[in-house]
């Protein structure tokens, strides 16, 4: 959970700093076309950096340097502007400054972890994280970094909140197997089985809860952070396009979690119900391919599909939105997994159902873990998780719809040769 919160936070500095830096870029450009004098453009995009503050109390901003190194710019140690470092009263500050110059000079960009006086908070010096890169133009070095207290405080808060919920599911196992061995029925290797089985299921809770909290947050500091540049940059269009898109994405991951999060709330609810409806498979089946046939040609995959029924024959009584979510869930997947080759989906009729099946030329899922990929919780416990963004719900939503519409799922799968998916529906012809 730690990891995942500060992987959090790192991506949401090096965004940030990238965005300062692209804020140089354009007043060096505007200097450049002749629009500015070069004076001019350094002193007006000072002003624009050191306005910005985000996080708790304002507490985080942006500062620049240069490879002197001296501060050129810093919203509230005002007293290290201008100065040569040699003067510094705190001679940590100094080495930071150094080693910040030092990271930019051979490496352009980097973390860099230290201690930093936290200004609101009583003159607490806090550790904090930080990504600074070069503007090699001007030499500068712009940065912005976050205070680890807030990321300790976030684990700890979680970490009472989860455990209180774990201690309300111990507590209740702890009646029950007291019940039971009162009644003599379970045998010592039974409990040792049930323990490990309470145990992997806290484990996958535990990660499940991280991976959320890391799948909320991330599109949320890109839409909280974006937002904030929005305001105070003098942007051209262009580049408030840009920011917007971002904003407009985040938003759309945030959707599809919540989404995920309600229909999987309902299903354990028993309130998801069977809408059966009149659907035209071949139509369906059409729609999702020129949905996802812009995004595949964009990786450089090619997708096909096909619908062997004719369109009477294709007319069945079956849930439809359902069918679409399941198919739309497992082509996402195959897309999402797969970096090179193609796609293929479809349906055949084979006597009284439908089998539809979604096959990928990509990464393929590892035997140990093919078994339990359609249980909640899981893509959390994968190693390689930060590469593939996804709170692991898509495929437990999709069992539960196909089982509900009187079906089966499976896969089979070839690490790093591909996986085909498939699942059945009766044939109801309407
Ligand atoms: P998510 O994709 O959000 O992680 P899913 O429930 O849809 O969640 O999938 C669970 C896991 O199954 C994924 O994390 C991934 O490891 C694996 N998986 C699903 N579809 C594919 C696929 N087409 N190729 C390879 N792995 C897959």
């Amino acid at each position: 959970m730690r990891e995942n919160l500060i992987e959090s936070k790192k991506e949401m500095i090096v965004d940030l700093t990238h965005t300062g830096w692209s804020l140089l870029s354009q007043y060096h450009q505007r200097a450049a076309d002749g629009e500015l004098t070069g004076e001019e453009a350094r002193e007006r995009v000072k002003e624009r950096i050191r306005n910005i503050k985000y996080g708790p109390d304002n507490s985080y901003y942006f500062w620049i340097i240069d490879l002197q190194p001296q501060v050129i710019v810093h919203p509230y140690n005002t007293d290290l502007v201008n100065r040569d470092i040699a003067e510094y009263d705190n001679p940590g500050f100094r080495e930071v400054v150094l080693e910040m110059a030092d990271i930019c000079r051979t490496e352009k960009q980097g973390f860099i972890e230290y201690e930093w006086d936290r200004v609101g908070y009583s003159g607490s010096i806090e550790p904090k994280l930080s990504f600074v890169r070069i503007f090699e133009p001007w030499d500068w070095i712009i940065g912005t970094g976050v205070y680890m207290n807030d990321v300790e405080e976030k684990i700890s808060t979680i970490t009472k909140s989860s455990s209180l919920m774990f201690g309300a599911f111990g507590f209740l196992g702890l009646i029950f197997s007291a019940f039971i061995s009162f009644n003599g029925i379970v045998t010592e290797r039974r409990l040792i089985r049930a323990k490990e089985q309470a145990e992997e299921s806290d484990r996958l809770k535990s990660a499940f809860l991280a991976n959320m909290s890391h799948e909320i947050r991330t599109p949320m500091n890109g839409i909280m952070g974006f937002a904030d540049l929005l305001r105070v940059a003098d942007l051209t269009d262009e580049k408030k396009d840009y920011y917007l898109s971002i904003i407009n994405q985040s938003g759309e991951r945030m959707l599809n979690i919540i989404n995920d999060l309600i229909d999987i709330s309902k299903i354990e609810a028993g309130q998801a119900d069977l809408n059966v409806v009149k659907t035209n498979i071949n139509e369906l089946v059409g729609y999702i391919y020129n949905f996802f046939k812009p995004e595949a040609e964009k990786k450089g995959l090619s997708i096909n599909c096909y619908q062997p029924l004719d369109d009477e024959e294709a007319m069945i009584m079956t849930d439809k939105d359902k069918l679409y979510a399941v198919l739309v869930n497992l082509i996402k997947n195959a897309v999402k997994y797969t970096k090179k080759g193609s796609i293929a989906f479809g349906y055949t009729k084979k006597s009284e159902y439908l089998e539809f099946s979604i096959e990928d030329t990509g990464i393929g899922i590892k035997e140990d873990r093919i078994n339990s990929i359609f249980e909640r919780f899981v893509q959390a416990d994968i190693d390689d998780r930060e590469v593939y963004e996804g709170a692991g719900l898509g495929l437990s939503i999709s069992s539960a719809y196909v089982r509900m519409m009187g079906g089966d799922i499976g896969v089979v799968s070839e690490p790093d040769k591909g996986s085909r998916f498939f699942f059945t529906v009766p044939y109801h012809p309407v």
